[in-house]
C-alpha cells in the first residue's frame, strides 16, 4: 500500500502535518480532470483489493469521511478540500475466459472479462477493440476507471456500459463484507444505477449521510459479458452512423467505430487534454465531461418546449437484454432533450464567461455542454459559472438542469 497518512510524521518530515493535513497527499487539483479542489487530509494508493478493502474500512471504522477517487473525471470538489481520506485503487489488468466455438443455433460464444475497479476504461476498451470483444467500442475516449463506469453508467454515442455488464463484486460499507450484484439487480437508468444511489440516504433531513460522496457499495471488480466479432454492436446514434457512412441499427467494423468516435469527441473536446495525439494545454480539455444530463421530462412537459428543440426517444435496456439501451425499450411516457441546445438557446454561447474571454472558468469554445478551467481556475469560479448557466436556463425554459459530476464540499 502506497500511503500518505497523518499518522506517520516523523521528526525530519516536520511539514507533513500542518493544520490537520497531510502536505505530502496530492491536492484534488491534482487528482481531478477539472484541476480544481484543495487539499486532503490523507491519501492511500491500493495495489490489491485486500489494500482498498483495508483503507475502506479503515476511514469508516474512525468514522471519517472517505472519497474513493478514480481518474477523478466526474468530479468537483471545493476549494477548501477533503477533510477526510481520498482512496485511489490503482491495479490495472483483465482476466479473460472466451468461448469462440458456435453452436448449431447459430449463436456463438463469448468473452467473460474480469477487471478490477482500478482499470483504466480506455485502454480496455483499446484492449476489447484490438481483440474484437463487442459493445464498447462507442464508448471509447470516455476517461476514468472501469470502477467507476458502472456507478454512473457511463454512454455515449448510443452505448452504455450496462449494455455488457455481467456483475460487480462490491465491498459493503454498512455490514462490512463482500457482495456482489448482477446486471439486473443493479437498478441501471440514464446516467445512473443502484450503486451511485447508494451515495445518498434519503433521509431528508441528512441528505448526505452516511456514505456520500462515496457509494455504500464500493467497486472491487467489474465482470462483462461481451460479444466476439469484428463488427460493432448496432451503431444506435445518428451523428455516428453519418460518420460512419451506416444507417443508425447496422453494424460497421469495431475498429472504425472507435476511430471515428475518437475523432467526433476531439472535435468537441470531449477528450483528455494530450489525449490521441494532440498537443497538452488545451484548456477545453480541462473539463468534467459533460457538466449538466440531459433533462428528461413527462411527455406533456416536452410538448411545451419550442418545436425545435431537441426530442429524444427514453429507452432502457431491459434488465434481460445485453443490447444497446438506443435499441432497448422506448416509454413513451417519457421525453429527452438537450442540455446543450437548452443552454445554447437560453444565451450561453461556445466559450461563454462570467468576465468575458479572459474569466478563469468558461464554457468550452467547442461545446455548450462542458464547463471548463482555463488555466487559473477556482472551484468557486466553476461553481459560479455552473450556477449562472443552470438559472438562466430555468428562467428562459422553467427546466432545471441537473449536474451530472459528484460534487464534493460544494453545491449548486
Ligand atoms: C473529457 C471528459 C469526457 C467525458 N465523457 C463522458 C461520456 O461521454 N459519458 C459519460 O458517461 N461520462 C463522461 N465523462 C465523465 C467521466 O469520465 C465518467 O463518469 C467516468 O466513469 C468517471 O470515472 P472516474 O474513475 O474518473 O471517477 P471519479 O471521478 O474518480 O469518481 C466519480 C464517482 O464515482 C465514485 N467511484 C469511483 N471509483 C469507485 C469505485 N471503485 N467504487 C465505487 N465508487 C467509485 C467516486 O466516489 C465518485 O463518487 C467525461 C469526463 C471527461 C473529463
Amino acid at each position: 500500500m502506497s500511503l500518505s497518512t497523518l499518522n506517520t510524521p516523523s521528526a525530519d518530515e516536520p511539514a507533513r502535518e500542518r493544520d490537520g493535513r497531510d502536505t505530502a497527499a496530492p491536492a484534488l487539483s491534482e487528482l481531478t480532470t477539472l484541476r480544481v479542489g484543495g487539499p486532503v487530509d490523507e491519501y492511500v494508493e491500493a495495489e490489491s483489493e485486500a489494500e482498498l478493502i483495508d483503507a475502506v474500512r479503515a476511514a469508516d471504522d474512525a468514522d471519517r469521511p472517505l472519497l474513493v477517487i478514480g481518474g477523478g473525471s466526474n468530479l468537483l470538489v471545493a476549494d477548501e478540500g477533503f477533510a477526510g481520506v481520498v482512496v485511489r485503487d490503482v491495479r490495472q489488468g483483465l482476466d479473460a475466459d472466451l468461448e469462440d466455438s458456435c453452436g448449431t443455433d447459430g449463436a456463438c460464444g463469448g468473452a467473460s472479462l474480469r477487471l478490477p475497479a482500478g482499470q483504466d476504461w480506455d485502454s480496455f476498451v483499446a484492449q476489447a477493440v484490438a481483440n474484437e470483444w463487442v459493445g464498447v467500442e462507442a464508448l471509447s475516449g470516455i476517461p476514468g476507471t472501469v470502477g467507476a463506469a458502472p456507478v454512473q453508467n457511463i454512454g455515449a454515442y448510443g452505448q452504455e456500459v450496462s449494455g455488457v455488464v455481467a456483475s460487480v463484486v462490491t465491498w459493503d460499507r454498512a455490514t462490512g463484507s463482500r457482495r456482489t450484484f448482477t446486471l439486473s439487480e443493479l437498478g441501471f437508468g440514464y446516467r445512473t444505477s443502484l450503486l451511485k444511489r447508494t451515495m445518498r440516504s434519503g433521509d431528508p433531513d441528512d441528505p448526505g449521510a452516511p456514505w456520500y460522496p462515496t457509494p455504500r457499495y464500493v467497486v472491487l471488480e467489474v465482470n462483462l459479458q461481451m460479444r466476439l466479432g469484428s463488427l460493432s454492436a448496432p451503431v444506435g446514434y445518428g451523428e455516428l452512423a453519418r460518420r460512419l457512412g451506416v444507417e443508425v441499427g447496422q453494424r460497421a467494423p469495431s475498429a472504425e467505430v472507435r476511430e471515428a468516435v475518437l475523432e467526433l469527441r476531439g472535435g468537441k473536446g470531449m477528450l483528455l487534454d494530450g489525449v490521441g495525439g494532440a498537443p497538452l494545454g488545451d484548456h477545453d480539455r480541462w473539463s468534467a465531461g459533460s457538466f449538466f444530463t440531459n433533462p428528461v421530462l413527462p411527455a406533456d412537459a416536452a410538448d411545451e418546449l419550442p418545436e425545435d428543440a431537441p426530442r429524444f426517444a427514453v429507452r432502457s435496456a431491459t434488465p434481460e437484454s445485453t443490447v444497446s439501451p438506443s435499441l432497448g425499450v422506448v416509454d413513451p411516457t417519457l421525453v429527452k432533450t438537450s442540455a446543450a441546445w437548452l443552454i445554447e438557446h437560453a444565451g450561453f454561447t461556445k466559450g461563454f464567461g462570467l468576465a468575458g474571454e479572459h474569466s478563469p472558468a468558461r464554457l468550452s469554445t467547442r461545446h455548450t455542454l462542458a464547463l471548463t478551467n482555463r488555466g487559473g481556475a477556482t472551484a468557486a469560479d466553476v461553481v459560479a459559472l455552473a450556477r449562472t448557466v443552470r438559472d438562466g436556463v430555468r428562467d428562459a425554459f422553467g427546466i432545471e438542469l441537473e449536474p451530472e459530476p459528484v460534487l464534493v464540499g460544494t453545491a449548486l
